[in-house]
């Protein structure tokens, strides 16, 4: 049975409508003389919406009803972390208290226009300016910028800012250092800032080879990019070492804090040795993310480095809140406004009803999860590294991928069993990886009936190998064609005829 869902458009019948519209009252004679000729359609006497098309608008033709119904009914298909155990590593798809969405979507701060004066929004600048200053008490950074849209804008704002000082000192610096375990958009931040990119391998414990790095260190190098945690859940356990060697070379040092989860209100990054780093707000502090949706990704910095951060940033004074227009050396504007609010302001209710400890204990209980799972699962996968992790762990199914049952079909069976895929082939000096992230807020009973399916799954695998190499079966669709669906999307529906 072909349990796909249909497109909106072919549910279209010709003629149907969910509005309409009563009539405008303008004859098509007197628009010509207030509209451009080029959006008018000729054709009938009085002006209406399809008066100023040449063609029909692409829209499916269909009733109130079809559309409630057809978007409920995907709504209800998707994995989501409201309704499912969704351990997708690196993502951090955690739980969004509810809490969070009822203080964001106050109509003082819906309502509210980034044009307004100053005056009419010191509620708003009063919350950004807060949240800077609790984000630089949790990472011992001097001051923070709220304006990247996502991780990786943060990271091409620390890179800018980076070239900015070291154009500010006379000192012209190309290239910048990756270790083999950082995430991917750190290289690629790198090269879209100008820079070239020099990556380090790891060593057998997971971490970055200090010898190595040594070697790679010259004049030459402005930035060592540090994932901390790396991309194999594990902390740099020798980064003060690490951050003498790389500033003894004049090269400042640079932290992807995308996954701070593991070290909020544990550790602080300034104390580490970072001159700089990035927050994923979307994932440390709880703001729904996915599907490219808005995120929020800070920059935080040193107080040296506080003079290139993008422009109008907010300052107070007295009791009053004001935007500070342009510095000569900030790298300028990086995203409109104060950047994305919405999301700003989810974590900041997340981090004002936590608090500190609070905060703590979900850095904590993150990681104790990720140990549980790890220490359930390492008798049937294989650990990379086998050592304790941070908030997630990697494990490898090259075993049975020897027996042709490879992760990707591990994963896929995951579905029927009703649970999201983890992370799976990152980090890519993995075989075979599956980057497990199982979140602070999941119960052992979860992480058990998870541990549970895992080890099914493998079962299945000796027994009727077919069963998981077919999965999904009970998804509407079973395995999609994700390459040509990312090299040549069909974006635009057209009409048939
Ligand atoms: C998610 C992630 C990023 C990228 O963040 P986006 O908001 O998706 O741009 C960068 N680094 C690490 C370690 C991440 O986990």
């Amino acid at each position: 049975m072909d349990k796909r869902v249909p497109l909106i458009f072919e549910q279209t019948v010709s003629g149907r409508r969910g509005t309409t519209f009563p009539s405008s009252g303008i004859s098509v004679s007197d628009a010509k003389n207030l509209i451009p000729e080029q959006f008018l359609r000729t054709g009938g006497d009085e002006v209406s919406l399809s008066s100023f098309r040449k063609e029909p608008a692409l829209l499916a033709e269909v009733s109130e009803p079809d559309v409630v119904r057809h978007y409920t009914r995907l709504s209800q298909l998707n994995f989501s972390a409201d309704t499912h155990f969704y351990p997708l590593g690196s993502c951090t798809m955690k739980h969004n208290p509810k809490i969070n969405e009822k203080i964001s979507s106050l109509p003082g701060f819906t309502h509210a226009h980034p044009y307004q004066p100053d005056e009419q929004i010191q509620g708003t600048l009063e919350f950004l300016w807060q949240l800077e200053k609790m984000l630089c008490e949790l990472t011992g950074m001097d001051a923070f910028s709220l304006h990247p849209a996502a991780g990786a804008q943060g990271e091409l704002v620390g890179l800018l800012c980076c070239r900015n000082y070291f154009d500010f000192l006379g000192e012209k610096r190309s290239t910048v250092i990756v270790p083999d375990s950082a995430h991917g958009t750190n290289p690629a931040s790198a090269a879209l800032a100008g820079y070239s990119v020099i990556p380090v391998p790891s060593n057998k414990r997971g971490r970055i080879d200090k010898d190595a790095l040594r070697k790679s260190l010259n004049k030459d190098v402005a930035l060592v990019m540090i994932t901390c945690p790396n991309t194999l859940g594990l902390f740099e356990d020798e980064i003060q070492e690490i951050a003498e060697i790389v500033h003894a070379c004049g090269a400042l040092l640079y932290m992807d804090g995308a996954n701070f989860n593991a070290l909020v209100a544990l550790a602080e990054p300034a104390k580490l040795g970072f001159d700089m780093m990035h927050l994923n707000l979307h994932k440390t502090f709880s703001v729904p993310h996915g599907g490219g949706g808005p995120g929020a990704g800070p920059v935080g910095v040193r107080k040296n480095l506080e003079k290139f951060l993008p422009d109008s940033r907010i300052v107070k004074e007295g009791e009053k809140f004001r935007t500070v227009p342009e510095s000569s050396q900030s790298i300028g504007q990086v995203r409109s406004f104060f950047g994305n609010t919405g999301a700003l302001l989810r974590a900041y209710a997340y981090i004002l009803s936590l608090g500190h400890d609070g905060l703590k204990s979900v850095s904590e209980n993150a990681i104790l999860n990720a140990n549980y799972l790890l220490k359930n699962l390492k008798g049937n996968f294989k650990p990379y590294v086998d050592e304790p992790c941070m908030h997630e762990c990697v494990l490898s199914a090259s075993e049975s991928a020897k027996d042709g049952i490879k992760t990707l079909d591990i994963v896929k069976r995951l579905l029927d069993y009703g649970f999201y895929a983890p992370t799976i082939y990152f980090p890519l000096i993995v075989p075979e990886a599956m980057m497990i992230e199982p979140t602070e807020t999941e119960s052992k009973k979860t992480l058990d009936a998870f541990t549970e399916a895992m080890r099914a799954i493998l079962q299945e695998s000796k027994q009727s190998p077919e069963t998981v190499k077919l999965a999904p079966h009970t998804t509407p669709v079973r395995r999609l064609d994700e390459v040509t669906a990312a090299r040549n999307p069909i974006l635009r529906w057209k009409r048939h005829g």
